[in-house]
């Protein structure tokens, strides 16, 4: 059995949410990864099997790699198409907000005003800090891996301790997995094992999940990767590593949405790194994306500097009207303000 985490009034109050609603729309953050799609087909599946008409509605592409996963083609994206997304957001009952913790997170393509303006009742499951407080009900853990493993303790509420079918199970796994880096990180709690053995049981081949995720990329990816490796800039000092990666760049190996998914985890690996960063120039902005190792707060780095914000060991946040070079610059002369954190890093380093 695993640990009740998760108040059971509070899911008992999201359950009767969704007892009331018939048309349920569920969404989470731009640029979905593997938690975000995964954590809302789960509940999508879930829904159904209620009897309940779900919709997902993301707002941009999430990529092709997480195509295999079950409802993944019946994915509304608010980007490419606008006026289905919309009309699916006005027409529930309730939203369903997953894998965020703020508006703001759904985009620039007008998604958070649309979905702040609904007046349908709104329900929050994250596992993200501060929540911002417009769902009428916030089930808010920021110590669980993934806002899957959140959703499966949700479930086994719901359900009364019995397991979920197994189109949940393989979408909840998959969460679990990539926002742990396939169990390699934020992943000590036993708790997730025993969930993994659920999902087992549940019927999912977790060997084929984590193939159709890892092993499906292009020659063209891995080509990028490794020029990303040979340009990787190094700061012993701060035991820092930035990768910078231009339009131009990205477009030399024919860059498709997700490409770069795993590259900022990557210098991690090298002895004497526990701060990654990852900058890329995406249409109108730069995309930071920060991991760290230890007890450094990359998300301290990120709304200090990129008004973004996430975990104390994956974070993210972007920089408006400026040039790659200068956000990397920008990065460079921030690192001595966190010089209490680097040294903490580097003692752990010298045992
Ligand atoms: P990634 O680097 O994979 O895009 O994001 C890692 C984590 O950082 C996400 O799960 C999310 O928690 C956080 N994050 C990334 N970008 C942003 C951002 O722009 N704003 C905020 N608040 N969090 C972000
Ligand atoms: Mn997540």
């Amino acid at each position: 059995m695993i640990t009740q985490k998760v108040d059971k009034v509070l899911a008992l109050q999201a359950k009767d949410l969704i007892m009331k609603a018939n048309d349920i729309v569920i969404t989470a953050h731009v640029s979905p990864d593997g938690d975000a799609v995964g954590s809302t087909l789960a509940m999508c599946h879930y829904l159904s099997a209620m009897g309940k008409k779900a919709t997902v509605v993301l707002p941009n592409a999430f990529p092709a790699f997480f195509k295999w996963m079950p409802g993944a083609r019946e994915i509304v994206v608010f980007k490419d198409n606008r006026r289905n997304a919309i009309n699916a957001i006005n027409q529930a009952d309730l939203i369903i907000c997953q894998d965020f913790n703020e508006l703001k997170r759904l985009g620039e393509e007008g998604m958070p005003a649309v979905v702040r303006d609904t007046k349908c009742k709104k329900l929050m499951i994250d596992h993200h800090l501060n929540p911002e407080p417009f769902a009428d009900v916030t089930i808010s853990y920021p110590q669980m891996s993934s806002a899957c493993e959140l959703l499966y303790r949700v479930m086994q509420i719901w359900n009364g301790g019995l397991s979920v079918d197994v189109n949940v199970a393989m979408c909840i796994y998959t969460g679990m997995m990539t926002d742990t880096g396939a169990f390699s990180y934020n992943s000590n709690d036993p708790d997730i094992y025993y969930i993994i053995a659920e999902l087992i049981k549940a019927g999912i081949d977790k060997d084929e999940i984590h193939r159709n995720v890892f092993n499906n990329y292009t020659a063209d990816r891995y080509r990028m990767m490794g020029y990303a490796l040979t340009k990787m800039e190094i700061i012993p000092e701060y035991g820092t590593s930035i990768i910078t990666m231009s339009r131009a760049e990205l477009n030399n190996f024919n860059y498709r949405k997700g490409d770069t998914e795993g590259f900022v985890n990557m210098p991690l690996s090298i002895k004497g790194v526990f701060f990654s960063a990852f900058l890329k120039e995406e249409d109108n902005l730069i995309k930071v994306s920060l991991r760290s190792q230890g007890d450094f707060p990359c998300n301290i780095v990120a709304s200090e500097n990129f008004g973004g914000g996430g975990h104390l060991n994956a974070s993210g946040g972007e920089a408006h009207g400026e040039q790659l070079e200068d956000v990397a610059q920008r990065l460079r002369d921030a690192l001595p303000r966190y010089k209490e954190y680097f040294d903490k890093e580097m003692a752990k380093l010298a045992d």
